[in-house]
């Protein structure tokens, strides 16, 4: 039975009528109601509208947000799903994700138009990221059904040893019941069903998300489709919900609740903050895994520059504008020695940057930050604006834009390195090697470093590597950072403010690490060890 509010701003529960249930509603329609275990759980706190930022206009059908009632309705439901859940085999579990691939693809263009209309992304990218989000279940499953993720661990007794040594034996376990930040960017690929929830269901926890208010109707598609899947495969309820809520209220509410054992988040630097000091704050601390603020930096160096240094111009700008500036991963941060080689890399930069048009950003709140990051860029001291691609034509479009500095003058203001979050670089200037160096030191964490070299840098390339292994979780050559492939050596992740825990990734095989802890059995008789511990 689900509850809601008697009345908005009420705090009286009566049950939901039967009638509410998913069963009765198309599959494809979005009716703007939560997805709590089960049920379709209309919310009587405020209404959100999903709006279409190319136009500024409010997509139907309104929202209705939850509050700490259905919160701790998901978060009960969640419990008490937990221990029949992660006792499921892992066979169950892989064709459970694999379901859900089926029933995210099953939603064909729905899906896509929606996402379209709500996020401005192009159709083909669209259609590119429901391609790695069904690829990244299906990852899982695979990694579910190879075993090497329980990490189960023999170490048998020694009894003639002095002292003597009992028999231990070790296997990692579920961490409970997760929360899941969907994030703005990437509406399919790091949302409802994204790489946070995938790596937790495969781990055998519960998942609560938290609604991206920049896509509601693409979640509510996609949570619809979890739901079924939990449906058809007879799992409890609790294993999935889906809230939604206006403001930071309900998100916080959930990383507070007791029953909540870890959370995955992908945003701004602020809103992950926010939430792992919410997690601090309770009586038992929990794990946040906050993906924040990256300006990935790309070293140009000099045998690479001076061979090619206006083929990397324009290949960087390409990178620059991809998904209009609106990856994680985007380059932020370009650092050149001074030279006619340079010069070669600046005028091909630019030359390319005036031909890009300005395009349409993932939501209004998130282009007004982009312009406030750009207009911050512009009024600082020894940072100057160097070119710009074509102006705005529409509502929320980003121009792209890149800046200036010397290596002096970017040492000597922190801001410099603040994340302009869309397509806007700074290039940083130095007088040699030593300089760069400097510079690379100087850098807070990344998710990704880059350096573009040739044989003859290779020397130098030593120099600056081990400075980058201690600053980013990706370092790359020759390459842009922009693109992250799913694959099992992957590392999505970084130290501070990259993300709150360096320890982790939130792409790839490795990411179900993060909601696993191991549990040591010692001397346990055969018939007590879990499953994957008997021999
Ligand atoms: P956001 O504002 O951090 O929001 C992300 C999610 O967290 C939303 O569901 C939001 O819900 C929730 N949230 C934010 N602050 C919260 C708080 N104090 N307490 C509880 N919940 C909170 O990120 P965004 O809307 O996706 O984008 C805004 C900025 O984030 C961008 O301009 C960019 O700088 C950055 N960003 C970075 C990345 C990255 O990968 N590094 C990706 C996307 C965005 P409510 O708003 O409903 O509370």
């Amino acid at each position: 039975m689900a509850f809601r509010r008697a009345g908005r701003g009420a705090h009286a529960l009566r049950p939901v009528s039967p009638f509410q249930t998913l069963t009765r509603i198309p599959s494809m329609q979005i009716t703007g109601d939560m997805l709590i275990g089960a049920q379709a759980v209309r919310g009587t706190e405020a209404t959100l509208q999903a709006i279409n930022p190319a136009t500024g206009q409010a997509i139907g059908p309104d929202f209705h947000g939850g509050g700490e009632a259905e919160v701790e309705r998901a978060c009960a439901l969640a419990e008490a799903a937990f221990d029949t859940y992660r006792n499921t085999t892992p066979e169950q579990r892989a064709a459970f994700l694999e379901a859900i691939a089926a029933g995210i693809e099953a939603l064909g263009d729905t899906l896509i138009e929606r996402a379209h209309l709500e996020s401005a992304l192009p159709i083909a990218r669209l259609q590119g990221e429901r391609g790695r989000t069904a690829g990244q279940l299906r990852l899982f499953a695979t990694v579910l059904r190879e075993g090497r993720w329980q990490q189960a661990t023999f170490e048998p007794a020694l009894p003639e040893r002095n002292p003597p040594r009992p028999d231990l034996r070790m296997q990692r376990i579920a961490i409970g019941p997760v929360a899941v930040f969907g994030a703005s960017n990437f509406p399919l690929a790091f949302s409802v069903a994204g790489g946070d929830t995938a790596a937790a269901l495969a781990a055998g926890c519960p998942v609560v998300v938290k609604a991206h208010p920049a896509h509601l109707g693409t979640s509510e598609l996609v949570g619809r489709a979890i739901q079924q899947a939990v449906r058809d495969a007879g799992l409890p309820e609790g294993v999935f919900s889906l809230l939604v809520g206006a403001g930071n209220a309900i998100g916080t509410a959930l990383v507070s609740h007791p029953a909540i054992q870890a959370v995955g988040f992908t945003g701004s630097r602020a809103g992950g903050m926010a939430l792992m000091r919410a997690a601090n704050a309770r009586p038992q601390p929990i794990p946040v895994y906050a993906e924040m603020s990256s300006i990935n930096p790309v070293f140009l160096l000099p045998a690479a520059l001076d061979a090619r240094g206006a083929e990397i111009g324009r290949q960087l700008v390409d990178s620059l504008v991809l998904g209009v500036g609106q990856f994680c991963t985007n380059p932020g941060l370009v650092i050149g020695i001074e030279g006619p080689a340079l010069d070669k890399f600046r005028a091909a930069a630019l030359g390319a940057l005036q031909g890009k048009p300005a395009a349409t950003m993932l939501t209004p709140g998130i282009h007004a930050a982009y312009e406030q990051g750009v207009a911050q860029l512009s009024s600082l001291a020894g940072l100057r604006r160097i070119g710009h691609g074509a102006d705005p034509v529409g509502a929320n479009q980003a121009r792209p834009e890149i800046f200036e500095t010397s290596a002096a003058q970017f040492l000597a203001d922190h801001r410099m390195q603040a994340e302009v979050f869309g397509p806007s670089t700074v290039l940083v200037v130095c007088r040699d090697m030593e300089e760069m160096l400097t510079v690379a030191r100087q850098l807070e964490g990344q998710l990704t470093a880059t350096m573009q070299l040739d044989d003859a840098d290779h020397a130098a390339a030593q120099r600056l590597l081990p400075v980058l292994e201690r600053k980013a979780g990706r370092v790359l050559c020759n390459g842009y950072p922009t693109g992250v492939e799913v694959a099992y050596a992957m590392v999505h992740g970084g130290p501070f403010p990259a993300t709150s825990d360096v320890r982790s990734t939130s792409v790839g095989a490795t990411a179900i690490d993060r909601f696993l802890r191991p549990v040591c059995y010692q001397n346990l008789p055969q018939a007590l060890l879990p499953a994957a511990l008997r021999k």
